[in-house]
């Protein structure tokens, strides 16, 4: 029976591929090791069958005596013990949710549902090395995967709009006391139909530019406001996620000649589901019908929602979405500058495709049970 070590299972993006594995068998026919990079000895958490305490997850030996590791600790964890456990020779599966080891040579970033011959061209060159993408990246790319694959993508400007969850559970925590905070600034005036509106927004307004509206984590409000910036500048202009939409789908397609991608990553107070608003610029004039055919027939996550009102507020929207593995397409229409620009706007659960979902499929492939 294959061991496979799980570090970073109690995390965010952890408990979300725990979560999933459960629930699609996963366990089974594996031998399950968790590790923690915080108390080792302490109990596990009792699945799959495992009843040993956690392992040490900076434990060379330990680490060594698996057929594979899925790791959704995060960059600095990957960075201290990938290296030398490679370098001691490990040969098995390492499976990561982190960027770390992304845009390495020999890795192979992972969303089979799109780039599944990709992944089995890495492993049958002897890739060991699987990661899962860029949530915002692999969301768009499961959501338009019908285009691409049908060579109509010229190029794709992203506008997106990201959840809190993205930036870590400290975030999302930080969005709702800031909601909670923005709820007592406007008092009891808010009970009041008749109260005036812009008296109430002065002291919601007063409240985020106030010192003491808790902005620790973001540095700045997102409860009613938003923040057109996420991660470091990288230069020309853009930031680390922006730079990734490039960089990371067209590793993923494995294109032979660059699709550009590029838009600007803006972090809403959604809680875990990213959306994006695209204009895919498509090199010739494909009839809209034949686009949304394209798009709801390439894999079973991606779902055209309707471009009509009640569709949309149903269906597109985090609310809607958080949860669930789908990836609904909707507002589709051509737009005025010709018929080769079509607008999307999409929405995705960025814990589940647009990060734990991947990882688990790859395992299940690396396992060859996929
Ligand atoms: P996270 O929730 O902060 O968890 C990371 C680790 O923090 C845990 O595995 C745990 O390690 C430790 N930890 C300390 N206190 C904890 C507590 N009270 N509850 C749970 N864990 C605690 O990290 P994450 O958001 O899942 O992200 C992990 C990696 O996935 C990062 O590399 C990130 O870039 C990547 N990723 C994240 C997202 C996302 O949406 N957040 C999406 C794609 C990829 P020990 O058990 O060893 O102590």
């Amino acid at each position: 029976m294959k061991r496979v070590g799980f570090v970073g299972w109690r995390g965010m993006v952890g408990s979300a591929l725990m979560e999933r594995m459960a629930a699609e068998g996963g366990f089974e026919g594996i031998e399950p090791v968790f590790f923690s990079t915080s108390s080792p000895g302490s109990p596990g958490p009792g699945l799959g069958g495992a009843s040993d305490p956690l392992r040490d997850a900076y434990d060379l030996e330990e680490l060594a005596s698996l057929d594979a590791l899925v790791s959704c600790q995060g960059g600095t964890y990957t960075g201290r013990v990938h290296g030398p456990l490679r370098a001691s020779g490990w040969k098995g599966f390492w499976i990561d949710a982190s960027s770390k080891l992304r845009m390495e040579p020999d890795a192979v970033i992972v969303l089979d549902p799109v780039n599944r011959r990709a992944i089995d061209r890495g492993l049958a060159e002897g890739a060991l090395d699987l990661v899962g993408g860029n949530c915002t990246v692999s969301l768009m790319l499961l959501g338009l995967a019908g285009l691409f694959e049908a060579g109509l993508v010229e190029w794709v400007s992203s506008m997106t709009y990201q959840a809190a969850s993205g930036a870590g559970a400290r975030c999302m925590r930080e969005l709702l006391l800031q909601m909670g905070a923005l709820r007592d600034a406007a008092g009891p005036a808010l009970e009041d139909p008749a109260g005036a509106m812009l008296d109430i927004d002065r002291s919601v307004t007063a409240a985020q530019r106030s010192p003491a509206f808790p902005a620790e984590a973001f540095a700045a409000p997102l409860a009613g406001s938003l923040i057109p910036w996420i991660d470091e500048p990288v230069g020309e202009g853009r930031t680390r996620e922006e730079w990734k939409g490039f960089a990371e789908a067209n590793k993923i397609l494995a294109t032979e000649e660059p699709i550009p991608v590029d838009g600007i990553c803006v972090r809403v107070g959604a809680m875990r589901c990213h959306s994006q608003a695209l204009v895919v610029k498509l090199k010739r004039d494909l009839p809209l019908a034949d686009c949304e055919a394209l798009i709801a027939s390439h894999n079973p996550w991606a779902r055209v929602v309707p471009n009509e009102k009640e569709s949309t507020l149903g269906r597109l929207s985090p609310a809607a979405v958080s949860g669930g593995l789908e990836v609904p397409v909707g507002r589709l229409h051509k737009m005025r500058m010709g018929g080769e620009y079509l607008a999307a706007f999409t929405c995705g659960d960025q814990l589940l495709w647009g990060a734990a979902e991947p990882i688990r499929r790859a395992l299940e492939i690396a396992l060859g049970r996929l």
